[in-house]
C-alpha cells in the first residue's frame, strides 16, 4: 500500500504540550496541600469544575484552576496570576527531529489539531512549522465524523492516508476506522495519549526518526 497523504496531530506530536498543563496542575495541588486538601480531593474538584467549564484548551483549563483556587480561598492570588501568565505564554518546544523529518517527507501534509482555534494557531505560529503543511485544521472533537469532513473537503483517498499522532483515542482509532493507516507516536511524555486500546494495525514509534523509517517503508 502506498500512502499519499499525511495527517499530523500537533500537541504532543509536533511539540510538547501536556507538560505545561501538569505544571499548572502541580502548582494547584501544592496550594491545596498547604491548606490541608488532599491530592485526591483536589483533582476530583478540578475535574468537576473542568466538566462545567465551557470552551477548550488552555483557556478552559486555566479558568478551572482559577475557580478552584478561589474556592479554597488560599490567598496568594498574585502568585496564581503569575503562574497562569507563565502557562499562557509558555514556549513551544518541538520534539526532536520534527522539522527535519517533516521536511524530508515529500507527501502532502495536513495538520489536524484540536482545541481553541485562536490558541492553536498561536502555537502553530510560534512553532514555525506552518509552512510545511498544505492546510491546518483545528477540530472540535476529533471524532470520526470530523475526519470524514476533512477527507471530503480535501478530496482524499482514506486508504492512502496515514495519521501521525500521540493520542490513541483522538488520532489513531478514528482514522483506522475509516480505512486509513496510523503511527502512534508514543514518546516519553505521552502518558495522557495512552487513552484507548491501540488498534492492532497501528504502527508504533517512540520518536520522529522511527516515524521517518515507517513512512519511508510505506512510500
Ligand atoms: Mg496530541
Amino acid at each position: 500500500m502506498t500512502i499519499r497523504t499525511i495527517l499530523c496531530d500537533a500537541d504532543d506530536t509536533l511539540w510538547y504540550d501536556a507538560r505545561y498543563f501538569r505544571k499548572l496542575e502541580n502548582y494547584f495541588l501544592e496550594i491545596c496541600e498547604g491548606v490541608g486538601v488532599t491530592r485526591y480531593e483536589a483533582l476530583k474538584e478540578l475535574n468537576r469544575v473542568l466538566m462545567s467549564e465551557s470552551g477548550a484548551g488552555e483557556a478552559r483549563f486555566k479558568n478551572a484552576i482559577i475557580r478552584c483556587c478561589k474556592k479554597i480561598n488560599s490567598g496568594g492570588l498574585q502568585d496564581l496570576q503569575y503562574e497562569c501568565r507563565k502557562f499562557d505564554n509558555h514556549r513551544i518546544e518541538l520534539l526532536a527531529g520534527v522539522r527535519e523529518v517533516l521536511t524530508s517527507i515529500q507527501l502532502e501534509k495536513y495538520m489536524v489539531t484540536k482545541g481553541n482555534k485562536a490558541e492553536q494557531l498561536v502555537k502553530v505560529e510560534k512553532s514555525g512549522l506552518g509552512e510545511l503543511f498544505k492546510n491546518i485544521f483545528v477540530m472540535n472533537s476529533k471524532k470520526r465524523e470530523e475526519y470524514i469532513d476533512i477527507i471530503l473537503k480535501c478530496d482524499l483517498d482514506p486508504a492512502k492516508i496515514i495519521i501521525i499522532g500521540n493520542s490513541v483515542k483522538h488520532d489513531i482509532t478514528p482514522v483506522i476506522e475509516l480505512g486509513g493507516m496510523a503511527i502512534w507516536l508514543n514518546h516519553d511524555e505521552n502518558s495522557y495519549g495512552n487513552n484507548a486500546k491501540l488498534p492492532k494495525s497501528a504502527f508504533v514509534a517512540e520518536n520522529w526518526l522511527e516515524v521517518q523509517d515507517i513512512v519511508g517503508a510505506l512510500t
